[in-house]
């Protein structure tokens, strides 16, 4: 017996995993299930995080965790808990397989089989936000050489086990060269240990369009936190409905299944939902707990089900579908096939006793890390940027004043008088002569900007690590 962790979440949640649990006790899941509450009810009880500490306690003590979709309440104060319990837990790889299952479930992409590997504690999900000046507000974007590594790795020996044979990474590294630079940088550095699989690379604007359209020539792919998000929706939809797929979240030590749709209020109670995601990310974890026999006897008795038309209203049509059933009549549907095998949907792979070879992140030795300058932020509202360069001259030392940009594009020196300016400011300070800067300098500047009257907002140091720049230029520098 395993024990397991279980919550029924919020809309549709609480019926989905009735039909689940249903499917599994049939099926001879041998699981000790246990309990908890989270989402919506906890919230609304005063509890802003949505999870109180025995229901942590009992996920760290069980380790495996199946979750119904949960309500994010809307507006300010509520942090969103599936975010909060992935990264709370390490839980660093979110795997989404979505494959098509034609011809009995419509779909413009009958061939596809793609499995969407998504970076899941980093990146804009960080969720630091500010609001700085009147006008501007910003989300800090967060990616971390580790962070790379785990979920790069993860992808490719999720490939070698499954025997897949591409691995494609998707970044917008032509613009943010620093962070989904790394990304692409290490996805290149690790592809090389695996030459057996192809890899390659996508910008990600192309990429999700290809992806949407042809499906059918990706087969693994990586990627970081918020495009997976999107791009992961995109191709379960596209797969026939984003009710059909499971997933995954997986972490050294714990691991947390479910949808990957969200909790469908507007269908909630009434009986309509297809509770095949959550069925599909219960088989995963029947996978990752060793309990491969009774996943295949599920999988094939859903797989029937489907092949016979037995077709909840997401993906009911006329011309594929035999019969259109509710939640629990598809859940009695499978029950009545558990034993059967399907005639033509091909039966989904289960590797007993293999493990990804996944080993613990070493870390490098450390760079050479030189000061060569600081970027002051200033909320100003003044007038021309001569005035402001004029002001900020006087907060020169041995650091310079190089360039001043508003939303990342130079206006001084020789700005355009086309281009619209907000009241936050960049003011670059940086050494001439190639010398470190002096670590005295960047108080010095703030204290002058005190003495000028200078609105500093906040400040970003500027390094080279090993002689490589680690900060981009402005646009138009
Ligand atoms: P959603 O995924 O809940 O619903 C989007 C659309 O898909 C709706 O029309 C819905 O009826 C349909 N749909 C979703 N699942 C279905 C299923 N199993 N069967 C049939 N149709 C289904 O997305 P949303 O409406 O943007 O979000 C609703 C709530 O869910 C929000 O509070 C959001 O924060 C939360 N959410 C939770 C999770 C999670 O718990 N992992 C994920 C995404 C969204």
């Amino acid at each position: 017996m395993q024990k397991v962790t279980f919550a029924k979440g919020d809309g549709i949640g609480p019926e989905i995993m009735d039909a689940t649990m249903r499917i599994l006790k049939a099926a001879g899941a041998r699981i000790d299930w246990e309990e908890i509450q989270v989402g919506e009810e906890v919230y609304l009880s005063g509890n802003t995080t949505g999870i109180d500490k025995s229901a942590w306690d009992s996920i760290r003590k069980n380790k495996v965790f199946l979750k119904a979709p949960i309500t994010t309440p809307q507006g300010g104060g509520y942090k969103s808990l599936n975010v909060t319990m992935r990264k709370s837990l390490g839980l660093y790889a979110n795997v989404r397989p979505c494959n098509s299952f034609h011809p009995f479930v419509k779909t413009k992409h009958p061939e596809m089989d793609v499995v969407v590997i998504r970076e899941n504690e980093e990146d804009l999900y960080a969720g630091i936000e500010h609001q700085q000046t009147d006008e501007v507000v910003q989300c800090l974007k967060l990616i971390t050489r580790p962070g790379c590594e785990k979920i790069i790795r993860y992808a490719f020996e999720y490939a070698k086990l499954y025997n897949r044979k591409k691995v494609s990474c998707f970044t917008k590294d032509n613009i943010m060269k620093h962070t989904d630079g790394l990304f692409h940088k290490v996805f290149k550095e690790i592809a090389q240990e695996y030459p057996d699989i192809e890899s390659e690379n996508w910008i990600i604007d192309i990429g999700a369009a290809r992806l949407a359209d042809t499906p059918e020539i990706f087969d693994v792919v990586v990627m970081p936190n918020l495009y997976g998000d999107v791009v992961s929706d995109i191709t379960a939809q596209i797969s026939g409905s984003v009710g059909l797929a499971g997933s995954s979240n997986i972490g050294e030590s714990c691991a947390m299944f479910e949808a990957i749709h969200g909790s469908a209020p507007d269908i909630a109670g009434q009986n309509k939902a297809n509770p095949s995601g959550l069925l599909r990310g219960a088989v995963m974890m029947l996978n990752h707990i060793g309990q491969q026999d009774v996943a295949e006897k599920i999988i094939n008795a859903w797989s029937c089900a489907i092949e016979e038309g037995i077709h909840t209203a997401d993906i009911y049509k006329e011309d594929v579908s035999r019969k259109l059933v509710g939640t629990r009549e598809f859940a009695y549907a499978v029950i009545e096939r558990i034993g059967q095998k399907p005639k033509k949907i091909k039966p989904e792979v289960f590797l007993k006793d293999v493990k990804l070879n996944l080993p613990t992140y070493k870390r490098r030795p450390k760079a050479t890390k030189v000061l060569k300058g600081v970027d002051v932020f200033v909320d100003w509202d003044g007038g021309k940027v001569d005035e402001l360069a004029m002001k900020l001259k006087n907060l020169e030392s041995d650091i310079k004043l190089s360039m001043i940009t508003n939303r990342g594009v130079k206006v001084w020196p020789e700005g355009f008088d086309e281009t619209f300016c907000t009241d936050h400011w960049r003011c670059r300070f940086e050494v001439e002569n190639g010398h470190p800067a002096n670590k005295e300098s960047i108080p010095d500047v703030l204290s002058k900007a005190l003495t000028e009257g200078i609105d500093v907002i906040k400040t970003e140091n500027l390094y080279e690590f090993d002689g490589v720049r680690g900060y981009s230029l402005g646009q138009g520098q």
